[in-house]
């Protein structure tokens, strides 16, 4: 690879170079004037002499962060034993079996104190209805963009690109902070906007190759998958904070216990409605997958507001059909208890077992899947969620991540379609130290801050330890390879302990435990940086590849076993017969059915916030593309092709939008596709974090290529969240003391229920489908209001410099 990296690119060279893989035209959307944005900006580009999009005053300054480590250091240490702080006490836990969790939290729900509280944002465009005008407006605009681009005519030669609208319902409710510390909250609904961004710019590229929905389905937080991850008493604990956050959120209390990282883990009533949203992600994206679908009709019971996107080719007009089931909150099958070990495993895969008598592989993990069927699923996705999930311990939140997202996946995939391995390689900046932790557990050991016996849902007495603390691994099998920089938490020096230090340098293929560490290395251009990637960072594909290698090999060994006894026994039984009651018939191996999960963070690209990447480790933003590109042909030989990627870190608007577009070029079945390495220049970067500001606006006359393209990428954007064009400083309010603040042009609709409710201008802006697809207008600015420090002297753990606190 010889692309030089910046140095010698002037600014004309690249704007020339820059190429679209179709001459994009501008659409016909009237364009209005820009005007400066209040935002705080999380991206840094190296050069800082273009870094003039950035309102300088907003940034930290010097003496800012100076106060703010002062005041870091001033907070308590945690206590070494804060896990038990986390819990209910056990007798507490002990009056509300299983079931009755459940019943707990349906009755809570229906409480009508927190019915106007968590009743989702308005803005939540559950349909898509903007992003398929949007979408519509940029192919009628290129016409030639239908007759040259490739069609595809089923689901599996498609990425399917999930979105998460509940996921922006997870905000900051702190309204006493400053707005120095609010600059300092990474974690925020708007990278969702940026990830959408970065969605569309691949859209742009490739248009047919993506498949765009909205996952409206809403999950229980006690569902049987979410347990099996987290215990009994985490969920819980979490519920009645996020609860009980409202009323502390209002009389200016800290609603996180104290002890925490206050800093990084935050919480308001509607992170239910976001963590619901999550999990029902989660399960849409396996269902997308995995699920048996009629071959006729379309998908409606998988919570998906599912999109046709292609436009006929005859007419040349956008066909956009749209079907989309209600969103539900499901109580799943959470009072069911299956449990433990091989025996789960065995009921949930026997069905599809072959007993085919030439024992091969893939007659055996395509059981249920006729070719039709196979075809109906997809074989890729990429699910934008947030919070996070890779820190999440079963029983200790972590680094913003409140659940551990993929690990549910991959149980919610075990329980509902017996897929039995997973491999997750992990690419944040940061250990998944949750992740691998709760593979240590899964191996039959004890977690670091795992369940404890009287929080497991699984009965010990079923699959008891041994001396030394171990027992049976349980099924599923999960592998975990990882590449990370070491200094970054939660090994970040004066952080960093011998024990995670050591955690993030794990690599062991034996013991049911089948974990990978690579360390990232300083790269100075994009050779060296891909002598790094050829030499050491590939070893993590290596390792996954061992890992399912082995787990094939073990069951193709157990089943040349089991069908040579089948084989006896058949023989035994035909020839004699009387013997048929005493002969035990021999039971088949558990079915290989793998998956590779990729957990997807962009905090390690060259355009991540220095704050956040603190020790100058990263990667080009190439890498993405060129990494989940390898992914893809691993997941071809070991997986029939199947990956699901997961959003985890990446928190400036230009690590976002230019990873997520790299890691989508490189998400799909077609590896022609190449990334252009101009596509991750600065300058397209530049025009692509504009579109994250609030206030954007489209160029009125956009002239060069770059301008004219980023026009309709943004535009595309951020029609597909509407519901996460926020401020940068936007704060989680109460709604129902919302109704009467300055700014918020209000009018009455008349809802489903024939009841009038008040809507907002911008709401009115978005549900107006007549209204063509103008852009948001913006209440006015809520400048400082109610941001300053208390009076009191309260004042909350600030990450400033310490992003993370000492465990
Ligand atoms: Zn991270």
């Amino acid at each position: 690879m010889s692309v030089s990296r910046h140095e010698n690119d002037s600014e004309e060279s690249l704007i020339e170079a820059f190429e679209t893989t179709l001459s994009i035209r501008p659409s016909t959307t009237d364009y209005y004037d820009e005007i400066n944005d209040i935002s705080i900006d999380h991206t840094v580009l190296p050069d800082t002499t273009i870094n003039d999009t950035r309102d300088l005053s907003s940034t930290v300054g010097i003496e800012e962060l100076e106060e703010n480590e002062r005041i870091s250091e001033q907070i308590p240490k945690f206590k070494t034993k804060r896990r038990y702080s986390l819990l209910p006490r056990i007798t507490e836990f002990k009056k509300i079996g299983s079931p009755g969790l459940e019943e707990y939290y349906i009755q809570q729900k229906l409480d009508p104190k927190y019915d106007e509280i968590l009743r989702p944002s308005l803005l939540i465009d559950e349909k898509l209805i903007k992003y398929h005008h949007t979408f519509s407006d940029f192919i009628s605009s290129n016409p030639h963009i239908s007759r040259e681009s490739p069609r595809f005519q089923f689901d599996s030669e498609k990425t399917l690109v999930i979105l998460s609208p509940y996921s922006s319902e997870h905000s900051f409710g702190r309204k006493w902070v400053t707005k120095t510390y609010l600059s300092t909250i990474f974690e925020r609904p708007q990278r969702l906007l940026a990830t959408c961004i970065g969605v569309a710019s691949a859209i742009t590229m490739y248009p047919f190759y993506y498949k765009l929905i909205n996952s409206t389905k809403r999950s229980s937080i006690f569902s049987s998958h979410v347990r099996k991850i987290h215990g009994r008493n985490w969920p819980k604990k979490l519920f009645e904070l996020c609860l009980e956050s409202h009323e502390k959120l209002n009389n200016d209390e800290l609603e996180v216990p104290q002890d925490w990282n206050t800093g990084d883990i935050y919480l308001t009533p509607k992170t239910i409605n976001a963590i619901e949203g999550v999990i029902g992600t989660i399960e849409t994206a396996v269902d997308a997958l995995f699920k048996v679908t009629p071959i006729t009709g379309t998908t409606s019971t998988t919570g998906i507001a599912e999109t046709v996107q292609a436009p006929a080719p005859a007419s040349g007009k956008a066909a956009t059909a749209t079907a989309s089931s209600t969103s539900s909150t499901s109580s799943s099958s959470s009072t069911k208890t299956t449990t433990t070990t091989t025996t789960a495993a065995t009921t949930a895969t026997t069905a599809t077992t072959s007993t085919s008598s030439n024992g091969s592989l893939s007659s055996n993990y395509n059981e249920n899947n006729t070719t039709s069927h196979r075809r109906k699923n997809h074989n890729l996705a990429f699910v934008v969620i947030r919070p996070p999930g890779h820190h999440s311990h079963a029983c200790l939140p972590s680094g913003f991540c409140l659940l551990n997202n993929v690990q549910i996946g991959i149980e919610y995939a075990f329980e509902k379609y017996g897929v039995t391995h997973c491999a997750i390689l992990d690419i944040d900046l940061h250990h998944g130290d949750g992740s691998q932790d709760i593979c240590w557990e899964r191996a039959g050991f004890t977690g670091d801050y795992g369940q404890q016996e009287e929080d497991e849902i699984i009965d010990p007495k079923l699959n008891p330890r041994d001396d030394y603390g171990k027992r049976f691994a349980t099924y599923p099998k999960v592998g975990y390879f990882s590449l990370h920089d070491i200094k970054s938490y939660p090994t970040e020096l004066g952080f960093a302990t011998k024990e995670n230090i050591r955690n993030a340098s794990t690599c062991i293929m034996d013991h049911d435990l089948n974990i990978w560490n690579v360390h990232l290395q300083a790269w100075n251009n994009e050779d060296e940086f891909y002598k790094h990637y050829q030499t050491k960072y590939v070893a993590i594909l290596n390792r996954a590849n061992q890992f399912l290698n082995n787990c094939k090999k073990q069951y193709e060994e157990e089943n040349q076993e089991y069908l040579a006894q089948l084989a006896k026994y058949n023989k035994m039984i035909s020839t004699k017969p009387h013997l048929s009651a005493e002969l035990e018939k021999p039971t088949p191996p558990p079915c290989y059915k793998p998956l590779i999960i990729i957990s997807a963070g962009f905090d390690a690209s060259e355009y991540e916030n220095p704050q956040m990447q603190r020790h100058g480790i990263n990667v080009p933003t190439s890498f993405y593309s060129t990494f989940t590109q390898d992914v893809v042909k691993l997941a071809k030989l070991q997986t029939n092709g199947k990956v699901i990627s997961f959003l985890e870190g990446g928190y400036s608007d230009g690590a976002l939008t230019t990873g997520v577009f790299s890691h989508l070029i490189g998400l799909t079945n077609d590896d022609g596709l190449l990334w252009n390495h101009t596509w991750g220049s600065e300058q397209v970067v530049k025009e692509l974090i504009k579109g994250c500001k609030k206030n954007w606006t489209p160029y009125k006359n956009p002239k060069t290529d770059i301008t004219i393209w980023a026009n309709e990428v943004i535009k595309l954007g951020r029609s597909m969240m509407p519901n996460c064009i926020l401020p940068a400083n936007y704060i989680y309010k109460d709604q129902s003391q919302e109704n009467n603040r300055e700014g918020m042009v209000r009018t009455q609709e008349i809802d489903r229920d024939g009841k009038f409710r008040v809507v907002n201008k911008m709401v009115k802006d978005i549900m107006d489908t007549k209204g063509g697809i103008g852009i948001l207008e913006s209440p006015k600015s809520r400048k400082d209001e109610g941001l300053n420090d208390r009076a009191d002297g309260h004042r909350v753990t600030r990450h400033t410099r310490s992003y993370y606190k000492r465990v």
